[in-house]
């Protein structure tokens, strides 16, 4: 998880990476950014650097100390991640894992008091640092003021607004940027070597998260999903009521199915943006689901361009129902049903 390991964060590896090369490491950062790009594994590769045995512009990766902070057991690395619990100390009985209880920035401040146990630096990363309530936020700050030597904080957060502005002032600024999906792709490709056409998809999902797309990548029930979705679209344009309903009922109903369902209709989305391509230019490069051209080939002269901005409508439209937590079975009901409003070559207006 060294610098070199990192996907086109180019600004903050520079600045991360040269901090340590002059000499002049800050005393808090924080690392603002959607989560899924890159932030943790960020703030680890800058703690691996300033506590390397043989850094070289990175770290090596292979020495002890870069063993033990990629294994989270190195004693001058310590990660405060209350949603992953991960604590600074036993949180107390009250502890309702929502908030940053002001007990654990105690507990770091004591331990940031004492000179590294073995390495060069000592690093605490706070995730989630947006967490952060009102008395843990004013007690980093006194940290933060009179910070101790060779010591920093990395904080994480998705951006600095909800943070104490005494705090964000405290800290250096390391902004981590969305991906582009054709960064995403090639990345899944060449580092992690997932074929052409799932990378492709896995990149349009991610949303600009790398982290995203591994996710999927290495879930066969999320990937198994898809197939089934893509499997089901066509059959919902045979008119038949019965199946309609059925199809809402199946998906919605496992519960753990629910978190799915808006990544689902992403898929959807694209699904029907492709037989729009197909339709308007026969460019097999510009298909998200290069796997299913065979499919999009046979099925997409079936539709008229009008109907399929109906169901790209639609399916959108079912997306803003979960958001505003429409029961997820009626909002399936209504989508589906209206395939049976708008025929497949219904003409344009
Ligand atoms: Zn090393």
């Amino acid at each position: 998880m060294a610098f070199r390991d990192i996907v086109n964060q180019d600004h903050a590896v520079l600045l991360l990476r040269s901090a340590v090369r002059i000499g002049r490491v800050g005393h808090a950062y924080l690392l603002v950014g959607p989560s899924g790009v890159g932030r943790r594994t960020l703030a680890l590769a800058f703690a691996q650097l300033l506590n390397c045995e043989r850094p070289d512009g990175d770290a090596c990766g292979e020495c002890g100390p870069c063993r033990r902070i990629a294994s989270g057991n190195h004693p001058d690395v310590r990660l405060l991640d209350i949603v992953n619990e991960r604590f600074i100390e036993r949180p107390g009985k009250d502890f309702k894992g929502k908030e940053i209880p002001v007990d654990q920035i105690r507990a770091l401040r004591q331990d940031a008091a004492y000179p590294p146990y073995e390495g060069k630096w000592k690093v605490y990363i706070i995730a989630d640092a947006e967490r952060m309530n009102a008395s843990s936020a004013n007690s980093l700050l006194k940290v933060l003021e009179e910070p101790p030597a060779r010591v920093t904080f990395l904080l994480i957060a998705e951006s600095s607004v909800a943070l104490l502005p005494t705090v964000v002032s405290r800290c250096q600024l390391v902004r981590c940027a969305h991906l582009r999906p054709d960064q995403i792709e090639r990345a899944l490709v060449e580092r992690w070597g997932i074929p052409e056409d799932r990378a492709r998809v896995l990149a349009a999902l991610a949303d600009g998260r790398l982290g995203r797309a591994l996710e999927w990548a290495r879930s066969e029930e999320k990937m198994d999903a898809r197939d089934r979705l893509l499997d089901l679209l066509p059959q919902l344009e045979t008119g038949d009521l019965m199946l309609r309903l059925d199809a809402a009922e199946a998906l919605a109903k496992p519960p753990e199915s629910l978190p799915l369902l808006p990544e689902l209709l992403d898929l959807a989305v694209f699904w029907y943006r492709d037989l729009l391509i197909w339709k308007q230019i026969q460019q097999p490069a510009l298909l998200t689901n290069r796997d299913r051209q065979a499919e999009i080939e046979r099925l997409a002269p079936a539709y008229s361009e009008a109907t399929l901005g109906v169901r790209i409508e639609a399916v959108e439209e079912a997306k803003e129902a979960l958001r505003r937590n429409v029961n997820a079975r009626l909002a399936l009901e209504k989508l589906f049903l209206s395939f049976g409003v708008t025929p497949l070559a219904a003409p344009t207006k």
